[in-house]
């Protein structure tokens, strides 16, 4: 059987399907020809090639990535897969395990999605996962499975999209929401708390016994006093910066130094040196000279108490060409991961005696005067935090 382009009277041409066979004519062996007409079905073909060919070049060319999973390996990946997990090639994918690209908390759940959808028990999944790129960075993505074929095995389909901006975002206006009520709460219960607060202490030291027996208890309750009103100040610092905040021209350098002799004493008792040396002068912002001095506090502060077995704190300050930039590098035992991630938000705290509000108070007040903060930390190396204020 052959196909054969024919030739009409007409001049026009003719697909058609040539099948012989054999077969004796009046005594004669010859040939017996049936032909079919296949113009139709051919026009049909090229049809179906060309849409099949389109379709094809809408899945390579889709900016989401496409690919099918096959008994867990990845057996075919579109361009923007291969981009969106930072590969060299497609044999980097192909072939391989999807579990290498998967992180470990998400593997249980994507394979149960996968196993519903092979299974025929749904027929449709939506996972979303954390996955690891081939340049070691780990992005948020939404996955959607429909199950599908693969030589004629029960695959899995899915379109894969990167979702990491958009958690971004959500996670930032979760944490400027919780920022905002916070600041609330803070204003209204520290007022609440300060005033009878007052009222104890000044009858406490009126009752306080002249023998030296019960002191110690005494101590210990003055001790807890002052940490509460250490407490109730940073919370009021929360609700301050709009309210009275006297914006001023401070030289940077004055501040510091005025931050450091007040720090000095903590940081000597703790064998931690500061320096000072790398200061530029005639540093100038705008700001409220108290707020900008917590700022520094709490930073310093953080820096000293990183440092368990005494170390250097750098602090420097210089021009660059947009701002003013302040670094405080210490060498104490770094921010960890968890804390690094929800960095900022109010009674985040991995100490005994922590408030987890310092830096809150930090960011808030640099928001204020539209400074911008950023911080780099290596565990057991140390902390890094740089601070740009605007040029004046
Ligand atoms: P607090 O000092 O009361 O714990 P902060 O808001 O000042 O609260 O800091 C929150 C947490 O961030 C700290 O408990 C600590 O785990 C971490 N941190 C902040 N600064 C540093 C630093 N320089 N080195 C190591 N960890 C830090
Ligand atoms: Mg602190």
């Amino acid at each position: 059987m052959i196909e054969q382009i024919w030739k009409r009277n007409d001049g026009s041409s003719i697909h058609i399907e040539v099948k012989s066979s054999p077969t004796i004519y009046q005594n004669q062996r010859a040939e017996l020809l049936l032909l079919v007409d296949i113009s139709s079905r051919k026009k049909f073909q090229t049809v179906l090639q060309k849409s099949r060919e389109r379709y094809q070049l809408l899945i390579q060319n889709s900016i989401d990535t496409i690919a099918v999973i096959h008994d867990h390996k990845w057996v075919f990946m579109n361009e923007s897969g291969i981009k969106l997990f930072e590969a060299e090639h497609y044999d980097k994918l192909i072939g391989k395990d999807i579990f290498h690209q998967i992180h470990s908390c998400d593997q249980q759940k994507v394979k149960k999605s996968l196993t519903r959808i092979i299974e025929r028990t749904s027929d449709s999944e939506i996972v979303t996962m954390s996955c690891h790129t081939f340049k070691h960075r780990l992005i948020y993505t939404e996955m959607v499975c429909i199950p599908t074929t693969f030589f004629g095995e029960t695959a899995v389909q899915i379109i894969l999209r990167d979702i990491s901006e958009r958690k971004q975002t959500e996670e930032l206006m979760l944490r400027s929401e919780k920022l905002s009520i916070a600041g609330q709460l803070a204003a209204g219960i520290a007022h609440e708390i300060r005033n009878p607060l007052t009222a104890i202490k000044g009858f406490l030291q009126l009752i306080k016994p002249k023998t030296k027996d019960r002191d110690q208890y005494f101590e210990i309750v003055f001790s807890e006093l002052s940490r509460i009103e250490i407490i109730l100040s940073e919370l009021l610092m929360l609700a301050k910066p709009q309210q009275t905040a006297s914006m001023q021209t401070l030289d940077l350098k004055k501040i510091i130094s005025e931050v450091t002799a007040l720090l000095e004493t903590q940081a000597n008792l703790n064998g931690i040196l500061m320096n000072t040396s790398d200061i530029e002068e005639d540093l100038l912002v705008n700001g409220d000279q108290n707020q900008l001095k917590q700022v520094f506090i709490n930073l310093i502060k953080n820096a000293v108490e990183s440092m368990p077995d005494g170390g250097k704190v750098d602090i420097m300050a210089k021009a660059e060409r947009d701002g003013i930039l302040v670094t405080i590098r210490d060498e104490g035992v770094g921010i960890p991961e968890s804390v690094m991630k929800r960095i900022g938000e109010p009674f985040l705290t991995t100490k005994e005696k922590g408030t987890g509000l310092g830096l809150m108070v930090t960011f808030n007040i640099l928001e204020n005067h539209n400074g911008r903060i950023r911080v780099d930390s290596q565990p057991e190396k140390g902390t890094v935090f740089h601070i740009m204020f605007p040029a004046k």
